[in-house]
């Protein structure tokens, strides 16, 4: 049988600062029911466990909403998943959507554009925002129901699944840090990252010694859960996300056509969506409809490519000399090229959504065989 790699006291290790649970009235456990929010709620209930804390504790889900045509913007079952986990451990399960407006209402009515690396309202606004809300909101409810003395905010400990190897941002946050914009005279914040520095093994291997159960979409080949089709994933993740939920897929071309904006500059649905359809075609043996899907895929990526600053030669080289224009035969290649990588992504996407069993949507308790599996997928 495979090993895994970690044990338990190098997780606590590398989750130092390990806080004093006792210090906070409150402490908030933000769940998307992905990987890295179940060793997180797993390694805190762990710790809530051995320090003997007895407070108020939550686990607060987002729930991202849905597409005009009611297709779940999240993988099938999330809430769900993560109320089993809050309940697993008996712990309080809140539900927010954002008031204003879910994801798709957001973007189509207010923000006309896709949040990106560099603007993830998504997130601020979908996620902390609405967090933030209700810990207004329960702040009352905690002063009374906690006996908090008035001459002192009510402490907040604010737990996050980040991890610093999905990003060189968040690589560098803290792992704890008083979070004074969010805090006030009544209430004290306290955001915590302990599993900022946990490898990929490390969360697999809490996912499997707590028995909670993890989304299957980890073995339909998905790296990141949340939204099936986040802005921030890998060409590979949004091929085989719109391979599995086409129908998601087809509202968010709608979308993108609607806002005459690309979904990610890299990326456009209509790429994915014209990828996925040349790769279907192969698979069914439809020579001529593969071949006419690929050259539509070409003329898109070509068009795009065309239209970028570098091809066009506006700006400077990392020398500082003025940059040249692309010449026709440049552009024919790098479009190519670019084709050709698309199309490996779609066919991995359409040979795996085949295999996925989707009538099943969340797994089992890992084995350490599973666990060890999924730890060496995720890399
Ligand atoms: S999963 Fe991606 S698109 Fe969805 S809220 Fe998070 S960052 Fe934004």
């Amino acid at each position: 049988m495979t090993q895994l790699a970690v044990d338990l006291p190098e997780l606590e290790r590398r989750s130092r600062p390990v806080l004093n649970l006792l210090a906070y009235d409150v402490i908030v456990i933000c769940s998307s029911a992905g990987k890295d929010s179940i060793a997180l709620l797993a390694y805190v209930a762990e710790l809530i466990g051995v320090q003997g804390y007895r407070g108020r504790v939550v686990v607060l889900h987002n729930h991202l909403g849905t597409t005009a045509s009611g297709e779940p913007v999240e993988w099938q079952n999330v809430a769900e998943l993560a109320r089993e986990h809050a309940a697993h451990y008996g712990f309080e399960f809140v539900v927010r959507t954002r008031p204003g407006g879910d994801l798709m209402e957001q973007l189509l009515g207010e923000r006309r554009r896709w949040p990106a690396n560099n603007a993830r309202w998504c997130t601020s606004d979908q996620k902390e925002g609405p967090s933030m809300t209700w810990i207004t909101e329960a702040v009352t409810e905690f002063w009374q129901q906690l006996g908090v003395p008035a001459d002192r905010p009510v402490e907040v400990l604010y737990c996050l699944g980040l991890r610093g190897q999905e990003s060189a941002g968040r690589a560098a946050q803290p792992i704890v840090q008083v979070n004074e914009r969010r805090s006030s005279g009544n209430r004290r914040i306290t955001r915590w990252l302990p599993i900022r520095d946990w490898t990929i093994t490390d969360v697999w291997t809490m996912i499997k010694k707590s028995g909670l159960r993890a989304h299957a979409a980890y073995t339909w080949g998905m790296l990141r859960l949340s939204c099936s089709l986040c802005v921030l994933a890998t060409a590979e993740d949004l091929m085989l996300a719109a391979a599995l939920r086409p129908a998601l897929a087809a509202d968010y071309l709608a979308a993108e056509i609607e806002l005459g904006e690309r979904f990610t500059e890299r990326l456009s649905m209509q790429e994915i969506v014209t990828a996925l359809d040349a790769a279907r075609r192969e698979d069914l043996d439809d020579h001529h409809g593969a071949a006419e899907a690929a050259l539509a895929l070409y003329e898109l990526v070509r068009e795009h490519l065309a239209s970028t600053p570098v091809a066009r030669g506006e700006g400077v080289t990392a020398s500082g000399r003025p940059r040249r224009p692309w010449t026709a035969q440049q552009l024919t290649g790098r479009a190519t090229a670019r084709t050709s990588e698309l199309l490996s992504a779609a066919r991995r996407a359409v040979t795996l959504a085949a295999r996925a069993d989707t009538s099943a949507p969340i797994l089992p308790p890992l084995d350490d065989a599973t666990a060890a599996l999924l730890a060496r997928a995720s890399r």
